[in-house]
């Protein structure tokens, strides 16, 4: 019988927890009822600050990872395919995971996305896959392992039944001050992707003034922590670190993402999606990777860059959209089916060159045109968003088109067109500009 009193005792006093703690206490969290209160919501939070605070070694992380990932329901395997998902700590215009997923299917792979969505300022994929007429976000386990056995992917919302522990977890954390504990993040990130019951999973670690991470070595931490966790538990892990300097890609928003992806499918590479373009390929190629299906990440890039050219990932992702229930005919003319009833246009002030932007203050700027929730769980705008007109480093001359914003009412614009305003940095030097892919994390 473990009692929550002396493991948060433990842990205040920087012992180490035996995994029978560790179980005990993710056990007592999903089995309380209000007649049987195994745990309070007090002590709960006491924990968390407790593991704030004092960290958790490896062993310790991979048995609270392990406890959470098995405090609900599992995937059980359909078919003998690799399984393998990617999973991004969030961004402004990264709309990666709706041409990944396609074309790790049409390689052979099979791939459970569940996804997210938008958390403060950064998108999420089911708020940008809900513009897609009648398409479905919400299954059960069953139906979702359905689609997944018909298309070689499918991509919906957690279930209340997966991961019930991070549910409560989350909750408490977001109003406890305990959210950015790299231990805390990495067993809530893995628990939910490992339940998917992986063979290979790739990490998308944002760096940049855009990142969920406040610096480099704080990315590249958290990082390391998630690969080791994800290899202790038998999955192939590696993490990518990537720059989120700058929106990615052309658009930012909801419908307008899946815009840019549909043109990509359809073969049209847009000059302002190529850094999108670029990163998805380069995931996409550790995952065929992975998989077996290439010698290497380099010719998994090729082989995702092949798979994309030839139309194979436009046919996988028109099955997935189809049995999940979407209308397909809304690709046959993408740019018709956006329609912001308001725009404006943010132009270069003067000449010089693209020299910064604050990539968290523009993804607020997208969140705040309509393309976010106000209230937890109110609607998002289908069509709120911006284009990006430059790319960091590109030569200005003054009256040049930087930004278009778009909203659904007139009034949405003027606030993020401020925002934007006070955020675009132009410089008559012309900057250095890191590379997207800065450094591979893998143990
Ligand atoms: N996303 C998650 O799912 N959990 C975290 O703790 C942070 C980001």
């Amino acid at each position: 019988m473990i009692h929550p009193i002396n493991v948060i005792l433990h842990k205040r006093d920087g012992l180490e927890l035996s995994d029978a703690e560790i179980q005990g206490f993710v056990d007592a969290i999903v089995q309380r009822t209000p007649e049987k209160m195994l745990v309070t919501d007090a002590q709960i939070a006491s924990f968390l600050m407790a593991v704030f605070q004092r960290g958790l070694n490896a062993r310790e992380l991979a048995t609270l990872t392990r406890a959470m990932r098995y405090s609900g329901e599992v995937f059980s395997r359909v078919g003998e395919g690799f399984r393998v998902d990617k999973h991004s700590t969030g961004g402004v215009g990264d709309k990666t995971s709706l041409l990944i997923a396609p074309i790790v299917a049409a390689a052979g792979l099979i791939d459970p996305m569940i996804s997210g969505r938008s958390l403060g300022h950064t998108g999420g994929t089911l708020d940008k896959l809900e513009t897609i007429p009648g398409f479905s976000t919400q299954f059960s386990v069953a139906e979702f392992s359905r689609i997944l056995g018909e298309c070689g992917f499918a991509m919906a919302g957690q279930t209340p039944t997966l991961v019930p522990a991070d549910r409560i977890l989350y909750g408490l954390r977001d109003h406890t001050g305990t959210v950015e504990s790299p231990f805390l993040i990495t067993a809530s990130i893995m628990s939910k992707k490992l339940a998917e019951d992986l063979d290979g999973l790739v990490l998308d670690v944002k760096v940049g003034s855009g990142a969920f991470m406040p610096s480099y070595e704080a990315s590249q931490y958290l990082a390391k922590l998630m690969v080791e966790t994800g290899e202790a538990s038998g999955t192939k892990t590696v993490a990518v670190l990537t720059s989120m300097d700058e929106p990615l890609g052309r658009f930012a928003g909801n419908w307008v993402e899946v815009w840019e992806c549909i043109d990509v499918m359809q073969g049209r590479r847009h000059p302002m999606s190529r850094d999108m373009i670029e990163l998805s390929l380069v995931l996409s190629g550790w995952m065929i990777y992975l998989g077996g299906k290439a010698g290497s990440p380099e010719e998994g890039f090729a082989v995702a860059d092949s798979l994309l050219a030839s139309g194979a990932a436009y046919a996988a992702w028109l099955k997935m959209v189809t049995a999940q229930g979407g209308d397909v005919s809304v690709f046959e003319d993408p740019a018709a089916f956006h329609k912001p009833t308001a725009s404006r246009v943010l132009r270069a002030a003067a000449d010089g060159y693209f020299v910064g932007i604050d990539c968290r203050e523009a993804g607020w700027a997208v969140q705040r045109l309509g393309a976010g929730r106000v209230v937890p769980g109110g609607p998002v705008s289908a069509h709120a968003g911006i284009e990006m007109h430059v790319k960091l480093g590109d030569a200005l001359v003054a009256g040049q088109e930087l930004i278009t914003l778009f909203a659904e009412d007139e009034g949405l614009l003027e606030e993020p067109f401020g925002m934007l305003a006070g955020v675009v940095r132009i410089s008559p030097e012309r900057p250095l500009v890191g590379a997207l892919v800065r450094e591979v994390v893998r143990v």
